[in-house]
């Protein structure tokens, strides 16, 4: 039931592209910024990005010694040295594409906790990870700092050590996320939201994308239609493609009333990765401990539990800000996208379908290097 008008105007494009997180949004944009004429609509099923792009932490991060030891029995040094710099390149087409302004990135650095309960040998990790790295920063990038747990406050029966990464920054998700869809709009994209995909079907002629109208009722299904589709849903990509090497896991996330004389500053991780924290405002986000029950947080569903909840504040009252004074004032949870396979998938299905998904926890940083793959497919 589409008017002459709809038909006419808001139903054909020279590319869809589904999900309007990161990797959606800047496809979108580089697609417009390699092929200006072209017609470019996102459809987005939720209000605002509704998976990982607006919940996450903001570390602008390309790997920690923990992490990277750990994915060094999987991977190949070639394989994860090429990983680590796609992460590294990613960020840069961010802040390239976007400005340090915009996003608030500050290159604070990272910092990885090593506790006294750790059973793995961190340190010894360094020197691996540093002449891995180094032909390509030009630098020893990981350095141990015996006085950081003393400078910022963390308690030292907790907290053996600490390792410095200066390159790592971080940026504000919600700054970042906004100029982001500011630009995409800038460029002539189209974004709807609102709009949940639920079948994409090819023809000879083009790709048909079948979206419910929220309005109208369930049986109504608008039927978009474009030369070529980018699935850029992340988490949510089994409905498309059922057989990926995908799983979701859910990140669940507090953040701190203001707190005075904050003296920590820049990114923190400890136990490989499965915790994370950093300044914000005088605030401090803490996200993580998905590791301590994981079969429940490999979910779709966003949603707070007591057990991580409480373990995130036990670790926020004991060993991150122990004898201050706070509240916690926001909670939420964020839905990444994990496979057996720690690089992304991009995916040519088809001659007009392709898909970018399974970020592994770090798509702030491999997001734009993604849509540039993707546009490589789709512009050929
Ligand atoms: C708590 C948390 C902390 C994180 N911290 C960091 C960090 O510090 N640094 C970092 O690099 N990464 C971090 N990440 C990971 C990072 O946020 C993600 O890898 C990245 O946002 C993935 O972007 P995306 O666009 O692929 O997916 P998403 O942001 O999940 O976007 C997918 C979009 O597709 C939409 N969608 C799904 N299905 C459909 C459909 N059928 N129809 C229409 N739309 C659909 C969803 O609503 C969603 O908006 C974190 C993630 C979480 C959850």
């Amino acid at each position: 039931m589409l008017s002459y008008w709809e038909h006419t105007s808001f139903i054909h494009y020279d590319f869809i592209v589904v999900g309007s997180g990161i990797a959606g949004l800047s496809t979108a944009c580089c697609l417009k910024e390699r092929k200006p004429s072209a017609s470019v609509l996102v459809l987005e099923r939720g209000i605002f990005p509704t998976g990982a792009s607006t919940k996450n932490a903001g570390f602008a991060c390309f790997g920690n010694v923990g992490e990277i030891t750990d994915d060094l029995r999987h991977l190949t040094e070639e394989k994860l040295l090429k990983l680590s710099i796609d992460r590294w390149e990613g960020l840069g087409l961010l802040r390239k594409r976007l400005g340090d302004k915009m996003i608030d990135f500050q290159q604070n650095g990272g910092y990885e906790l090593i506790l006294h309960t750790d059973t793995y040998d961190y340190l010894a990790g360094i020197k691996q990870v540093n002449s891995l790295f180094k032909p390509y920063f030009k630098t020893d990038v990981f350095a141990e700092d015996k006085q950081g747990c003393e400078r910022f406050g963390f308690n030292k029966n907790l907290v053996k050590t600490m390792i410095f990464n200066s390159l790592e920054g971080q940026l504000d998700t919600g700054k970042m996320m906004s100029s982001l869809l500011q630009y995409t709009h800038h460029l002539g994209v189209k974004v709807i939201s609102g709009a949940e995909v639920l079948e994409i079907n090819e023809t000879s002629q083009s790709v048909e994308v079948m979206v419910k109208n929220q309005v109208l009722g369930e049986k109504e299904v608008i039927n978009f239609k474009a030369e070529k589709v980018a699935i850029c849903t992340n988490a949510f990509s089994k409905r498309f493609f059922p057989d990926a090497d995908l799983e979701p896991g859910r990140g669940q996330v507090v953040c701190t009333s203001e707190i005075p004389n904050l003296k920590i500053k820049g990114t923190f991780n400890f136990t490989e990765g499965y915790y994370y924290f950093r300044n914000i405002n005088n605030r401090i986000l803490f996200g993580g401990a998905r590791n301590i029950d994981y079969d429940r947080e490999t979910t779709e569903e966003f949603a707070l539990t007591e057990i991580i909840q409480q373990q995130l504040e036990y670790y926020l009252r004991e060993m991150i800000l122990p004898e201050k004074k706070f509240t916690i004032d926001y909670r939420w949870s964020g839905i990444m996208a994990f496979g057996k396979e720690i690089t992304p998938e991009v995916k040519k299905a088809s001659d007009r379908i392709v898909a970018g998904f399974r970020f592994n926890g770090m798509g702030v940083a491999l997001g734009s290097k993604v849509a540039e793959r993707l546009t490589d497919l789709l512009l050929v």
